[in-house]
C-alpha cells in the first residue's frame, strides 16, 4: 500500500485515464488534513466544501468518493444503517481497524499488525495486489448497553 501525494496521485490517475481535476484535488486535500480518528460522510464533506467556498454538487462528491475508494485512495467505512464514512487509506504504521457501536455510531480505531499481515499474505498467495485490509467490528458500546438495561 502506498500514500499518495498530489503529484503521485496525478501520475497514477493519468495512467488509468482519470484526471486529477481541481475539485478532486480539493477533496483529497481535505482528507489528507483530517485528524486521525475522524471520518467524513459525503454530506459532511459537502458542507465543508461549501464552507470553503467550493461549490461541488453532492452527486459529484458521491461519485468521487466511490471512485477514490475503489482505487484504494480512500477507505469506505460502513456505519449503522448503511451510513458510509470515508477516510484516507494510510499505510503501516497508521493502518488501523474499527470498532463501531451499531446504536450510536461511536467509533474506536485500533491497530493490529497480524490482521494486516494475514491480508497481505492472503492477497500475495493468490497473486492479488493489496489495496486495503480492514476489520470492522460491530458492537454495542458500554454507554448504549447501560441505556438498554431495564430500570
Ligand atoms: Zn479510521
Ligand atoms: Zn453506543
Amino acid at each position: 500500500m502506498s500514500v499518495y501525494t498530489a503529484a503521485s496521485l496525478k501520475a497514477e490517475l493519468n495512467e488509468r485515464g482519470w484526471r486529477l481535476t481541481p475539485q478532486r484535488e480539493t477533496i483529497l486535500e481535505i482528507f489528507q488534513k483530517l485528524p486521525q480518528g475522524e471520518h467524513l460522510s459525503a454530506e459532511e464533506l459537502y458542507e465543508r466544501l461549501e464552507h470553503e467556498g467550493e461549490g461541488i454538487s453532492l452527486s459529484t462528491i458521491y461519485r468521487t468518493l466511490k471512485l477514490m475508494a475503489r482505487m484504494g485512495i480512500l477507505r469506505e467505512l460502513e456505519l449503522g444503517e448503511g451510513h458510509k464514512h470515508y477516510e484516507i487509506n494510510q499505510p503501516h504504521p497508521h493502518h488501523h481497524h474499527h470498532l463501531i457501536c451499531t446504536r450510536c455510531n461511536s467509533t474506536i480505531e485500533f491497530k493490529n499488525d497480524s490482521i494486516l499481515k494475514i491480508g497481505a499474505k492472503t492477497a500475495q498467495k493468490e497473486g492479488y495486489q493489496l489495496l486495503d485490509c480492514q476489520l470492522t467490528i460491530h458492537a454495542v458500546c458500554p454507554k448504549c448497553q447501560r441505556a438498554l438495561m431495564p430500570m
